[in-house]
């Protein structure tokens, strides 16, 4: 247990919830609790979004300089990188991945996202236009004003700061609701960032259910953009409750990614490792997951040999506390259940389980790594998101085929392809319904490159340059000089 309860973080305060509640969050690995987390309601939200309203409307944020913005969120970089450890044992503690990951690629991560941000802080701007009489006329790039971010339990620290860092860097101030299965790496990193000079208000931190805290986040009136990334249907929830004040909305959601092995593959061996690694990373509990494996039939049966030998060899299952553990257990019992009735459903469905299926002898949410062999882009396997460690791996013959399975989704977040052949690759990369194409390798990350999804997988695009349009209002000022 962490030694003090962790109340709401409102206006540069820790404060206690309206409801005077608290609820335990559990450590996934050992099923014992961590903390005594704020139930907050629709009062607090009340609350967090008047002071994120007083930050805004009265300048303390957006009245900054552009290049004292800058400087702060500098300064936020500095301080999360000399906490790496703090906040790497917070992550992982709080979701059950493996501290090697959250040290290594998530805490440099996110220092990532701030510095990158941080760049961007002075450098948004407007245009002048070409008119045809006589005048003046110009752009403004103006921040949209408070805005609701809204997270989800895979990956807390990472998915927060793709929101906070850009919405902070255009002048927006933030509320921000984590889940409530891992809250705490969002409190410790709203006190950091008054550390760091950020004003009171500019950064407030709601726990409490999606349906209720969630829920009224997104309905008031005085929010004026939600950034949302978790499931498609909460998304579309979402999408239906913003509507009634025209909120900007924007929303990265689930995937069922098709990850393709061509037999001129250059490397199998490497191309074996990236997809373990797609449906292993964080127990599969990524948007990104490579869950359907689409391998072309002449080296089908050489190519999932070699993917089970390399699961079995990198992917141990362990404390996720310790150095050399590479996978933890997924996030809760009622997750670990829901993966399991899929595991359940893909052998019913006849698909040939060639690695996994049982349940770990151990205290904590174990799953081990589980792959389907010979299965159709049509079982629910393939079908749906299962979130967890399941593979399903899909054998093609003919090309056109290939490509109509893979789109064969109401998803479209990523797609993966191994091929030594250029042209097709990049023919497929045009084809491929999703919002990012991945060409011989799986799962690269970068602050600079857009992501995000097509179809029921998102709308509108978070990293790089793209997402500072979502944070942003064009104003066109008009000057008569005639
Ligand atoms: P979730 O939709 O259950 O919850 C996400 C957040 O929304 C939580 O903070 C939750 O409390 C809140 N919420 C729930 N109902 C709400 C409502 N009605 N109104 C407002 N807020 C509400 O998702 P999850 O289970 O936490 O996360 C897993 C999902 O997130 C997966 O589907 C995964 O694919 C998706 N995800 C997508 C990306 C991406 O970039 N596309 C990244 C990570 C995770």
């Amino acid at each position: 247990m962490t030694s003090s309860p962790t109340g709401l973080f409102i206006d540069g305060e820790r404060v206690e919830p309206s409801t005077g509640r608290y609820f335990s969050t559990t450590n996934p690995a050992t099923e014992g609790s961590i903390a005594e987390v704020a139930l907050g309601d629709s009062r607090d939200i009340e609350r967090a979004v008047a002071a994120a309203r007083r930050a805004f409307d009265k300048g303390s944020w957006p009245g900054l300089s552009p290049t004292a913005r800058r400087d702060i969120l500098l300064r936020m970089a500095s301080l999360l990188e000399e906490r790496t450890e703090e906040f790497a044992v917070l992550e992982t503690t709080d979701t059950g991945k493996p501290i090697a990951h959250t040290r290594s690629r998530d805490l440099p991560f996110a220092v990532e996202l701030l510095r990158y941000y941080a760049g961007w802080a002075d450098k948004i701007h407007g245009t002048t236009l070409p008119l045809d009489q006589a005048g003046l006329g110009y752009t403004l790039r103006e921040p949209v004003g408070v805005v609701a971010a809204i997270t989800p339990w895979n990956s807390p620290l990472v998915l927060s700061l793709m929101k906070i860092a850009p919405a902070l860097a255009a002048g927006n101030v933030v509320v921000h609701k984590p889940a409530s299965w891992t809250p705490l790496t969002a409190y410790r990193f709203a006190e950091l960032a008054l550390e760091a000079g950020l004003p009171p208000g500019a950064l407030n931190v709601v726990t409490g259910p999606g349906s209720t805290a969630g829920s009224a986040l997104v309905a008031h009136a005085q929010v004026d953009k939600v950034s949302f990334t978790g499931e498609t249907t909460t998304g579309k929830q979402i999408m239906c409750d913003g509507a009634g004040s025209m909120k900007r909305v924007s929303l990265e959601l689930g995937g069922k990614s098709p990850n393709i092995v061509f037999a001129d593959a250059a490397d199998l061996d490497t191309a074996a490792g990236f997809a373990a690694r797609g449906f292993c990373t964080n127990q599969g509990q990524i948007c990104w997951a490579g869950s359907r494996l689409f391998v072309e039939e002449a080296v089908h049966a050489r190519f999932v040999d070699k993917l089970v030998e390399r699961v079995r060899a990198d992917w141990r299952i362990g404390d996720p506390m310790h150095a050399s553990t590479s996978m933890g257990p997924v996030i809760s019992g009622t997750h670990r259940d829901r993966v399991e009735e899929f595991i359940e459903e893909g052998r019913k469905e006849g698909a040939d389980m060639v690695l996994g299926g049982k349940r770990p002898d151990m205290r904590g949410f174990f799953v081990q790594p589980t792959v389907f062999d010979n299965a159709s882009n049509r079982m629910k396997i393939a079908r749906e998101e299962i979130f967890g460690p399941v593979l399903t791996v899909i054998p093609f013959t003919d090309v056109d085929d290939l490509v109509a399975q893979a789109n064969d989704t109401c998803y479209g977040l990523v797609a993966g392809l191994w091929t030594t052949d250029i042209t097709r690759a990049h023919r497929l990369a045009r084809v491929l319904r999703a919002g990012s194409i991945w060409i011989n390798t799986y799962g690269p990350q970068g602050a600079a490159v857009p992501f995000g999804g097509v179809k029921q997988s998102g709308l509108g695009r978070e990293l790089g340059q793209e997402v500072l349009q979502l944070y942003t209002e064009t104003k066109s000022v008009w000057v008569n000089l005639g």
